[in-house]
């Protein structure tokens, strides 16, 4: 095949596979006796798949915030001496993966200052797209900035503006004049815990409570780990202020258009979770069956890529009426750690991560489910695997359409230059992953699958329409 587009085939082909996940935020204000640093530290164990590389709690501690964060997973960065170290009334935690931020420790959050207003401790979810330009201005007027992620910069404008302001929700109400991109925040602050969703409502954040106590999270299957109560998602251009008085929402108007990012619903949240009014299993599920519709196949047993096609696989199962199997084994051991150094030691690491069950495969013509592709690289491997172990033919279905755009937003879905449907037809892609067949759910129908939901959706990724006008240097500085 021929090179085109100025896309590297080797690049594609030898990628590490190695995408990012983003951050999960969470917050909690007791009115009860729990201890919110531990309650902080079960939530982000729940929030872990939404970020691997760092995690941090933060706690209101009379007037004083204590903080511990650092590199790691949360089990790796807390224990009991640390959990006991963070005792308060208030507490928010972050969990992390950088998408183009660099990985380093003044990148953890929650990032906490002291300002004219007081202190400050801030967890961000999302991207912002005009960070570089912001923080040029700032650095022009003499502001310091000590990392190189944009969650900075709105510490930074929530502070100056704080000054001229009665209130904190007014100086959060300016910044988000300024700011474009994507943002879930939790804020803690002597007394008080906020919650501010962007007016787009891109990522997701919801509120729960725990008796009387109130949590803000960026998923429903935080709360449940707390036994806490559901009670809505915060809405695009809310920001939620909650002290001893209670709850006090302030609606900053969204200009009606929101754009929840798709990508939530096909990989990112956990399937236990329900966004904007929709359940994730749900629409994985659905995703599964329109694909079976929309592509169907004769095979004998349809299988999945663990464990981010597993839901899909089930819906194409139901609807297809060929019987579902476990025809790959996943390794959950094999972590984010694992070191890939040369294309050989990549290739034993997928053999480390999956395995395919030889009794079950042999021998069959197989439907192989996964809810994207990227690179291509993961889905090329876990063929070459399956016909290397037996299988007759493997046909490949996705649930999801192709990627084609870089998002901007916070997913790690790499420039143009990396995106093999960028530049490569569905025909072309099948010969390099060889599948003996392969279909992508088309968007129309994936944009029907989150059933219920209350909003509209950013697809950016699939069509190019982004909701906002994107700078040439978006992406410059991150929180991920
Ligand atoms: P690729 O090998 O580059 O084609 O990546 C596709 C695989 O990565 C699929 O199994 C997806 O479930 C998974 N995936 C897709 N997007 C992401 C992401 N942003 N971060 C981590 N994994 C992802």
């Amino acid at each position: 095949m021929q090179l085109k587009k100025g896309i590297d085939k080797m690049q594609l082909i030898q990628g590490t596979g190695k995408l990012h996940e983003e951050c999960g935020v969470f917050g909690i204000y007791n009115n009860d006796s729990h201890d919110v640093a531990r309650l902080t530290y079960y939530s982000l164990y729940a929030l872990q798949h939404r970020g691997q590389e760092s995690a941090g709690i933060a706690v209101n501690n009379g007037n004083t915030i204590l903080y511990h964060k650092d590199m790691g997973l949360v089990p790796e960065v807390f224990n009991e001496v640390v959990i006991n170290y963070l005792k308060g009334d208030i507490a928010i935690g972050h969990v992390r993966y950088s998408t183009t931020g660099e990985s380093f420790r003044e990148n953890a959050q929650p990032m906490v200052i002291k300002c004219r207003g007081g202190q400050i401790a801030l967890a961000h979810n999302g991207n912002l797209v005009n960070a570089a330009e912001i923080r040029n201005r700032l650095e022009e007027e003499g502001a310091i900035f000590q990392s190189t992620n944009d969650s900075e910069v709105i510490l930074n404008l929530i502070s100056r503006y704080w000054i001229s302001s009665s209130t904190i929700e007014e100086a959060i109400q300016k910044m988000m004049k300024d700011v474009r991109g994507s943002y879930s925040l939790v804020l803690l602050m002597p007394g008080v815990l906020i919650g501010v969703r962007d007016p787009f409502g891109i990522r997701p954040l919801c509120i729960g409570k725990l008796d009387n106590s109130y949590i803000i999270a960026s998923e429903s299957c935080a709360l449940d780990v707390i036994g806490a109560e559901f009670i809505r998602d915060v809405e695009p251009g809310e920001i939620v202020l909650i002290d001893k008085n209670g709850l006090k929402s302030v609606k900053t108007g969204n200009g009606g258009k929101t754009s929840l990012c798709i990508f939530e619903f096909i990989y990112f949240a956990r399937p236990d979770s329900t966004i904007d009014g929709a359940s994730v299993h749900i629409s994985r599920y659905e995703a599964g069956r329109l694909l079976a519709r929309e592509h169907p196949v004769d095979a004998d047993l349809v299988i999945a890529a663990p464990d981010s096609g597993v839901t899909a696989a089930m819906g194409f199962s139901a609807e297809s009426g060929i019987p579902y199997g476990q025809g790959l084994l996943k390794n959950r051991y094999v972590g984010r750690t694992f070191i890939q150094p040369d294309q050989g030691q990549r290739e034993i690491g997928v053999m480390l991560k999956f395995n395919p069950m030889k009794s079950v495969i042999r021998g069959k013509r197989l439907v192989m489910i996964d809810d994207s592709i990227v690179r291509s690289t993961t889905s090329r491997r876990i063929i070459q695997m399956l016909k290397n172990a037996g299988a007759k033919e493997v046909h490949m279905r996705v649930s999801s359409p192709p990627v084609k755009y870089p998002c901007y937003f916070g997913v790690d879905i790499p420039s143009r230059k990396q995106l093999v449907a960028s530049a490569y037809s569905v025909e072309e892609i099948r010969e390099m992953i060889g599948a003996d067949s392969l279909g992508y759910l088309s968007l129309e129908g994936l944009l029907k699958t989150p059933l219920g939901a209350k909003c509209g959706f950013c697809s950016a990724c699939f069509d190019g329409k982004y909701p906002m006008e994107i700078p040439a240097d978006a992406g410059k500085f991150s929180c991920g």
